[in-house]
């Protein structure tokens, strides 16, 4: 017989290794755009001004830590629904419920996928977020992968990715970054978003819409443009939100899952399993930052400063963007892209010697945290890059 002992080592996550790595260096020019979080200029991480806010009234007014049950905190969805789905917010045919971050909205709509449909294949552009295929394939659904970007170029693959949806096979699911895509910041514009549209629509095919970064782009609004117009034009769709990014709670896990059906009562059943499957695995979601950002989101005045917070967050991130554009004509496409993330055109020799040189860490794939830089980094990185890509 077989026991825990003999299972082989796991490969370790290569950002979490290059976290350790930067972590360890001591020199005090170090530049560390590889963790996936949001900093502000002097590089923390803070936690938003709202959120404090919420939080102290939480500690002053809660009065019970029983459970919630398994939808978690109901007025949560409520108020978010509006943020998200915009007019579509008072469709009844649209439902959802808290998750512990974006990662548990993926997992529940890819386990409710799998069960009503096995055969599904998932269309996943690459790159992508690193945990998109393991947890799909962890729902035992194939995936079929094409190109989203063209490192070399620079350029979105849209007739890749429009071919590939044209040659899926009805009931197969499309899997789209709402916004800001990790890790390639090459978003769709607004006609790339109407003609994969109607490419989804005239094939049957289910849209699928992971969106963890509404706001860093342009706004609230026109982040979910694409969901929108998704939301208009097809009668079933899954949106995975988070609001990890947005409202800066990343390790308290909130997140969002929304189930739109044809009708109000298949989207009940759907919500059904939803709900069975969420409590196999996590029972309920913690509550937390859930609460705060209820909290904040009941709250006329502190709605508006949270808006002005995500404001300043999304304004650093473009002004960042527009300063590399700015310090080489080769940089002009980062000023195009949207969020936190972008790549360079680096080898993953150019990468290690980037960071043995200049202290500068990245993923060895050359995607980098914009908002890892300083005000003052921005002139050396960009010249240090340059240097390495000759
Ligand atoms: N989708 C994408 C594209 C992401 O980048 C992330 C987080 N990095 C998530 C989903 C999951 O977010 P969360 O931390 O809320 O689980």
């Amino acid at each position: 017989t077989r026991s825990i002992a003999d299972l082989a080592p796991v490969k370790s996550d290569s950002l979490l290794a290059l976290i350790d790595l930067a972590n360890a260096d001591k020199r005090p020019e170090k530049i560390d755009v590889g963790v996936g979080v949001y900093r502000d200029s002097s590089g923390a991480t803070p936690i938003l001004k709202v959120i404090k806010e919420a939080e102290r009234r939480l500690l002053e007014t809660q009065e019970t830590k029983s459970y919630l049950g398994g939808r978690g905190d109901v007025r949560f969805a409520e108020l978010l629904a509006p943020i998200l789905l915009g007019e579509h917010s008072s469709d009844e045919r649209i439902a959802g419920i808290q998750t512990p971050g974006g990662c548990g909205a993926l997992t529940l709509g890819f386990h409710l996928i799998k069960a009503a449909n096995p055969g599904a294949r998932v269309l996943v552009g690459t790159p992508t977020w690193p945990n998109h295929a393991p947890i799909i394939r962890g729902c035992e659904l194939e995936i079929v992968e094409y190109r989203h970007y063209d490192r070399a170029s620079r350029q979105l693959c849209f007739d890749e990715m429009a071919e590939t949806v044209k040659s899926a096979r009805p009931g197969d699911v499309v899997l789209l970054h709402g916004c800001c895509h990790n890790p390639t910041g090459a978003d769709l514009d607004a006609q790339q978003w109407a003609e994969i549209t109607a490419l989804i629509v005239g094939r049957g095919l289910l849209p699928v819409v992971d969106i963890a970064y509404q706001g860093f782009g342009d706004g609230l609004d026109p982040d979910a443009a694409g969901l929108r117009a998704i939301l208009d034009a097809c009668d079933t769709v899954i949106v995975a939100q988070s609001c990890d990014k947005n409202f800066g709670v990343y390790r308290d896990r909130v997140g969002s899952v929304w189930i739109k059906t044809a009708s109000t009562s298949s989207t009940a059943t759907a919500m059904g399993h939803i709900l069975q499957i969420s409590r196999e695995m996590w029972s309920m979601p913690p509550d937390h930052a859930a609460a705060a950002i209820r909290i904040v989101l009941d709250d006329a005045k502190l709605s508006a400063d949270w808006r002005v917070e995500l404001d300043g967050m999304r304004g650093r991130i473009a002004s960042l963007r527009q300063r590399l554009a700015a310090a080489d004509p080769q940089f002009g496409y980062i000023a195009e892209q949207k969020g936190m993330f972008s790549m360079l055109p680096v080898t993953p020799e150019q990468v290690v010697r980037l960071r043995e040189t200049h202290a500068i860490y990245m993923a060895d794939s050359g995607r980098f945290n914009i908002c890892g830089l300083s005000d003052e980094q921005v002139d050396r990185f960009a010249s240090a890059v340059l240097e390495a890509i000759g």
